[in-house]
């Protein structure tokens, strides 16, 4: 074949192959022997904020790595560059970026949307609901993305799961919670629904960013926090500045972490940079999940067995009043808000359903457990 042939060739079966959605912008000028001619795919460099410091252990670098999978995966036509909160906006404002078109992605956790988008926490955590494995089935699974979807298409936004956290840790306290009195007056650092059910158990649930935390509990100006689990906790050194750590996190039993995409911006992708996008989100989902799992069980280890950590489970009627109140708080965001109705109705009826399964697999199976 004469390289003239032979470049047209390469040039109508690469289209043929991608369905003719790859927009070919020409071939890279040469001379007729230059060997086998390069095409140049039309580039795509996006921006992607998120609601982390930068680098933060496991959701930054998960974000990072997504970026580094879909690069990879397109052979450097589609490149992301990761903004750490306050690197390109605030992390509060990562919704808004997209929204507005500041960014093509973002990637956080949908609760923080709560005050735009009430609804919006049910894909996120909730009191007493559903652990990250339930969560993903619902998600993925149950018709929960569908909801989602539908939930964010009116801000031009695409939500796709992106990462876990699986279960969190009860919370570090500098009181002994023996029974639901020592709650009276509690002032805890606890966000969302949680923070709503220490308001009806007697105590203050009180937002505080993730800087302010430490100081605040070692001064005393509140008396308990939550973070996320052993690792990101022994990062933060909470071991040195509180006396005792509660489980279980009832609050967050697997809190999913999105990855949002601009709609407008996405639809115009070809599908195999869509495909590309969606694969690297479920790659970031269950490698965030197992990141997780692994370093929470070794920093657990350490603190108790280093850092000499007192573990303490909420008692049992605790637990109880956390479930109730929880009903309650859920009861009280549903009752205003059509949408979150909807939603809450195919959670609940997912999560009922999910339990039966549980408690005669893993519920029993745990308890034999060493
Ligand atoms: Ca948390």
């Amino acid at each position: 074949m004469n390289p003239i042939k032979r470049r047209d060739f390469l040039k109508k079966s690469t289209a043929a192959l991608a369905g003719g959605s790859v927009l070919l912008t020409g071939c890279q000028s040469g001379t007729e022997d230059a060997g086998p001619a390069v095409h140049t795919r039309k580039k795509y460099r996006w921006k992607m904020v998120t609601t982390w410091t930068p680098r933060f252990p496991v959701m930054g670098e998960g974000a990072e790595l997504f970026a580094q999978w879909v690069e990879e995966m397109s052979g450097g036509q589609m490149k992301i560059h990761v903004y750490g909160a306050g690197e390109l906006v605030p992390a509060f404002e990562a919704f808004e970026a997209v929204r507005s078109g500041v960014a093509e992605m973002s990637h956080g956790v949908s609760y923080y949307w709560a005050g735009k988008i009430p609804a919006a926490q049910f894909f996120a955590a909730v009191p007493f609901g559903m652990n990250a494995q339930q969560m993903n089935a619902w998600i993925l699974s149950g018709g929960g993305l569908q909801l989602w979807e539908e939930l964010y298409a009116p801000f031009g936004l695409l939500p796709m799961p992106a990462g876990n956290t699986g279960f969190q840790m009860g919370g570090w306290f500098n009181r002994e919670i023996n029974s639901v009195r020592d709650l009276q007056g509690l002032k805890m650092r606890i966000p969302g629904l949680g923070g709503k059910v220490i308001d009806k158990a007697g105590g203050a649930g009180i937002v505080k960013s993730g800087a302010e935390i430490y100081t605040n509990l070692e001064r005393g100006v509140i008396d308990a926090t939550e973070w996320i689990g052993p690792y990101h906790d022994y990062l933060k050194g909470f071991h040195k500045i509180a006396r005792y750590y509660y489980y279980p996190g009832w609050h967050e039993p697997g809190t999913v972490l999105e990855l949002t995409v601009s709609k407008p911006a996405f639809e115009k992708l070809p599908a195999e940079l869509q495909g590309i996008i969606r694969a690297a989100a479920f790659r970031a989902n269950t490698w965030m999940l197992s990141e997780f799992e692994a370093k929470n069980n070794e920093y657990l280890q350490k603190l108790v067995n280093e850092h000499h950590v007192q573990l303490r489970r909420f008692p049992d009627d605790v637990l109880a009043a956390f479930k109730r109140y929880s009903g309650e708080v859920i009861q009280e965001l549903i009752a205003s808000d059509e949408q979150a109705r909807k939603i809450y109705t195919s959670f609940k009826e997912f999560k009922d359903n999910v339990s039966g399964w549980s408690r005669i697999s893993e519920a029993v199976y745990y308890s034999t457990m060493a």
